[in-house]
């Protein structure tokens, strides 16, 4: 029997064991992701660009019952250079040795403009950030991506990644972008073992949602836990051999 992602529902102790980083986990998705796969027994590593939140995050999930010691890792994603990136991966190789998980959830919207009007510097900044940055954490990490038995990528992608949309910019033009580094990253490990997916987590109760939808009803948005079941359907030994899909929480 086929499993549907958007009703996966995770067994207990699912990721035990598995070393998995969350970007932008401070808040929103990322932070309802790392905590949920810590209650699923994995050893989370917190990306953001502010201690302060990320300890928060860090705080509750040693709150938690049995949930593995997180880890924090700091890079602000607009300006961090190279260094920074191999520093992560050497920290990361030489405390763990391997990365079973990678999700690449940390984003900016950026200006809601027509391209006619688009400010150059925030086109940029948006497509590094959204973009650029996932793959130079990408580059970095596949070498200890490739020493865990079941690696798994997930980049986030949205539904103006998909279909065109007016106003949305340089954010829509990085989530087709991003859909596009998934399906050739997917395609170069296409005999191996690691997969490579995208998931749209589809309009959801978050800091980023309300600042482009003020004045939408909060109510009828699903909040950030309950779009995680794709997530934990590919960190998992359930989603073996599905690479290179595009995915949607709702
Ligand atoms: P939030 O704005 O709530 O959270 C974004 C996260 O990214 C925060 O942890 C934020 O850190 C981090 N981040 C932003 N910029 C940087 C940076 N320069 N360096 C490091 N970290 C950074 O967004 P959501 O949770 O809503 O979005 C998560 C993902 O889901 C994004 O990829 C988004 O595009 C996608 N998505 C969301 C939808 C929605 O309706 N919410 C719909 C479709 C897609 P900090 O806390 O410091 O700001």
């Amino acid at each position: 029997m086929s499993i549907e992602p958007q009703l996966y529902v995770a067994p207990p102790e699912l990721l035990r064991d598995r070393i998995i980083l969350v970007t932008g986990a401070s808040d929103g998705i990322g932070r309802a992701l790392a905590l949920r796969t810590a209650k699923l027994g994995a050893q989370v590593i917190l990306h953001g660009r502010n201690v302060k939140k990320l300890e928060k995050v860090y705080d509750e999930i040693v709150a938690l019952e049995h949930a593995p010691r997180p880890s924090i890792a700091v890079i602000d994603l607009a300006t961090a250079n190279s260094v920074a990136y191999e520093s992560l991966a050497d920290k990361l190789a030489e405390e763990f040795g391997r990365l079973d998980g990678l999700v690449h959830n940390a984003a900016i919207v950026g200006d809601r403009f027509a391209i006619a009007q688009y400010d150059a510097v925030q086109w940029q900044r948006v497509l590094h950030v959204n973009l650029t940055a996932a793959f130079a954490l990408t580059q970095v990490l596949l070498p200890i991506m490739q020493q865990a038995a079941d690696p798994s990528i997930i980049f986030t992608s949205s539904s103006v990644g998909r279909i065109g949309r007016a106003f949305w910019g340089a954010y829509a033009v990085s989530k087709f972008a991003t859909e596009g580094l998934a399906q050739v990253l997917a395609d170069e490990h296409r005999d191996g073992k690691l997969r490579v997916n995208c998931i749209n987590p589809g309009a959801t109760r978050t800091a980023m949602r309300l600042e482009t939808f003020p004045a939408e009803d909060k109510g009828l948005l699903k909040g950030p836990d309950e779009v995680l079941a794709p997530y934990l359907f590919l960190l998992g030994p359930d989603s073996k051999g599905t690479s290179g899909q595009s995915l949607n929480s709702q």
